[in-house]
């Protein structure tokens, strides 16, 4: 492999897609190229097709699994995610680095299979932040705003699998934050930033 694989990943609500979106616009990074995950879940309003998501159905992507047709996979309920190997391995085999948005076992997934991979971790400032950006968005009911909320927590458990943490308080900042992590290996190494945490988590004072 000539070219490096990038792994992003970020609880529900951290603004991970929008990150993506500036990265790829703002054209910073010429060798960098996004890998497009298969699903089975439904498309979104405007979600595209080979854009945002491959969707496929169940039985093409068992068949895939079969035919060793992903670096990882996952099943979140009842549909399929996974990671195109093939596509994903002519990319770096040409000397491409390519970007790939994965959930944290996912990222795990890819950190034992490509011990070289750069993994990135993406939070917003606060787990009140978090949770305020869940509500607002308004696309959750309240129980899984919840369940997301408890899944965050999990995922930040797993955090140490993460070379980088990159904090989302404002999307430009955190734009040129990847930039600098894909362009020269600067930021936050996630081994040192263990007294982030306690902040993370502190209970805004109630007047
Ligand atoms: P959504 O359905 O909201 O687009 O994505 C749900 C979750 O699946 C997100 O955390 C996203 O990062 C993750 N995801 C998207 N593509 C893949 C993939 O190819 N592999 C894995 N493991 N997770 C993925």
């Amino acid at each position: 492999m000539t070219g490096s694989l990038y792994v992003i990943s970020a609880p529900s609500g951290a603004g991970k897609t929008s990150t993506i979106r500036a990265l790829f616009d703002r054209r910073m990074c010429p060798r960098l190229e996004y890998s497009v995950s298969y699903t089975t879940r439904k498309p979104r309003p405007r979600e595209e097709d080979g854009r945002d998501y491959n969707f496929i159905d169940q039985n093409l992507f068992l068949d895939m699994i079969e035919k060793d047709g992903f670096l990882e996979w996952t099943k979140v309920f009842d549909r399929y995610y996974g990671t195109g190997r093939d596509w994903v391995l002519s990319r770096l085999n040409g000397g491409k680095d390519v970007l790939v948005d994965v959930d944290v076992v996912g990222a795990g997934a890819l950190r034992e299979r490509y011990p070289e991979a750069i993994l990135i971790f993406l939070v917003p400032p606060t787990f009140e932040e978090l949770a305020r950006r869940l509500i607002n968005r308004r696309t959750e009911d309240p129980e899984e705003v919840h369940r997301r909320l408890a899944q965050a927590s999990w995922e930040i458990d797993r955090r140490m699998i993460f070379n980088y943490l990159v904090i989302n308080d404002c999307l430009e900042e955190a734009v040129a934050e990847v930039e600098r992590i894909l362009l020269g290996g600067k930021g936050r190494r996630m081994a040192d930033e263990e007294e982030f945490w306690p902040k993370f988590f502190r209970k805004p004072k109630s007047n």
